[in-house]
């Protein structure tokens, strides 16, 4: 079972967005088993997409667009795919209610018949409800083959994918059994792991393997097996991801459960009933962005302090000057002493710092560039560790708020 996915928009072309449609879909359809032969990027431009969905329904069995189905003149997918199918626009009455409806309880301005005219869809095509948006989705065949529209603002495309898309197709095919198990390591790089696991490497058997995904200061290895028998495949895997387990030790962080490392720490503090708070310098406040991206994350977390001046450390946080003085500004002391300020000023159970230098020249501390100090406080005790994250400034902030997170769950 192979499929194809072609993303439409001038602004793919031009440099102006990145495709992250594609790499979703092309995720997605992994998932259940289903490999995609290539990734087409097409302008609004009729003929091209046309020629393009020809090309690609000659190879694949699945071919997913998305993008250019908004009302106005730039958006051409419709007219194409119209063109392709020759078939005619007729109006949804489903749709066009459900667009209706959009526009009394969630857009301000009035619907225009623009608007309107979303709801118009090639006579011969399945309907896929877009619950976030007006432009729907739409699913057609010929020749065997399965065409499946998509708008292309990502979070409709996604929603689409996940709860229209793949049901439909699971249900289509018979395909093979696939397993993903990934696990993610921190602190060793990609090459030292090779080389630990390399003789292990060699036991996996033929339909079994293995990709190592490196990250910033992190290294997912992700297995694939992939079979007719469920069973067995889910036993071989198993017992792989035991030796895993059995070699790395200390390394594995944890197993993907597509579980993000901010959200399994407000999962373990809501279990604890615990709060918290931060108090950032060289993260500049990514730690509580991090932390405010999960629903709910107000259940313990209190709030946070960008302290990037020295003044606002000792003024807000109450770090004694006479501690910078003696330690400069980014030292082990005035990370504890941030921490423990933050944790008094804001009233929590546990409260994060950091002081560092990202680069790239060295500032007005004389701390090498990639130091950070990174401290936490917890009720009676505090602490600080000592990081050199390199060089490069936006690597340092990244990795200085990924061991933060990390410092915490442990
Ligand atoms: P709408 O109904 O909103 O007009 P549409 O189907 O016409 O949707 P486009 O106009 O092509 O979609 O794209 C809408 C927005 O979605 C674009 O401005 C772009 O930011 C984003 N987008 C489109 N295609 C992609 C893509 N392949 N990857 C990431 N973002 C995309
Ligand atoms: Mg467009």
């Amino acid at each position: 079972m192979q499929a194809e996915i072609v993303t439409i928009g001038d602004e793919l072309l031009i440099g102006q967005i990145v495709d992250t449609n594609a790499a979703f879909i092309a995720g997605m359809l992994n998932s259940i088993g289903v490999s995609v032969y290539q990734i087409t990027s097409v302008q609004d431009e009729e003929q091209h997409i046309l020629t393009t969905l020809g090309e690609a329904g000659r190879r694949a069995d699945i071919i997913i667009i998305t993008g250019g189905l908004g009302p106005t003149k730039d958006d051409v997918t419709k007219h194409a795919l119209c063109r392709f199918f020759e078939d005619t626009l007729v109006a949804d009455e489903t749709v066009l209610a459900h667009i209706e409806e959009l526009f009394r309880n969630h857009i301000t301005t009035p619907i225009s018949d623009l608007n309107r005219s979303q709801a118009l869809v090639p006579s011969g095509a399945k309907v896929l409800m877009n619950r976030y948006g007006t432009a729907p989705g739409m699913w057609m065949e010929k020749a065997g083959k399965i065409y499946i529209s998509l708008p292309g603002v990502p979070f409709e495309m996604e929603a689409l994918m996940r709860d229209e898309v793949l049901p439909r197709l699971q249900g289509a095919f018979e395909r093979p059994f696939i397993l993903h198990r990934t696990i993610i390591t921190y602190g060793m790089g990609e090459s030292d792991i090779a080389n630990i696991l390399e003789t292990w490497e060699d036991t996996l058997p033929d339909f079994i393997r293995l990709a190592y995904l490196p990250d910033i200061g992190k290294v997912r290895l992700r297995l694939t097996a992939r079979g007719s028998s469920r069973e067995h495949i889910e036993e071989a895997v198993g017992q792989k991801v035991k030796e895993l387990y059995t070699i790395l030790g200390d390394v594995i962080y944890d197993m993907e459960q597509d579980e993000p490392l901010e959200v399994l720490l407000g999962r373990l503090l809501t279990e604890k009933g615990y709060t918290l708070a931060t108090a950032e310098s060289c993260t500049g406040g990514k730690i509580a962005e991090q932390l405010t991206s999960v629903p709910g994350a107000s259940a313990y977390f209190k709030g946070g302090i960008v302290s990037y001046a020295t003044e606002v450390k000792e003024e807000v946080l109450g770090v004694p000057s006479s501690l910078v003085e003696a330690h400069s500004v980014v030292s082990e002391e005035v990370a504890c002493a941030m921490a423990e300020g933050a944790r008094k000023l804001l009233k929590t159970d546990y409260a994060i710092a950091t002081t560092g230098n990202a680069g790239p020249s060295r500032g007005e501390s004389d701390a090498p560039v990639g130091t950070v100090f990174i401290g936490l406080a917890v009720p009676g005790r505090v602490w600080a560790e000592k990081f050199n994250f390199g060089n490069h400034r936006e690597k340092v902030v990244n990795k200085a708020v990924i061991r933060a997170l990390e410092m915490l769950r442990k």
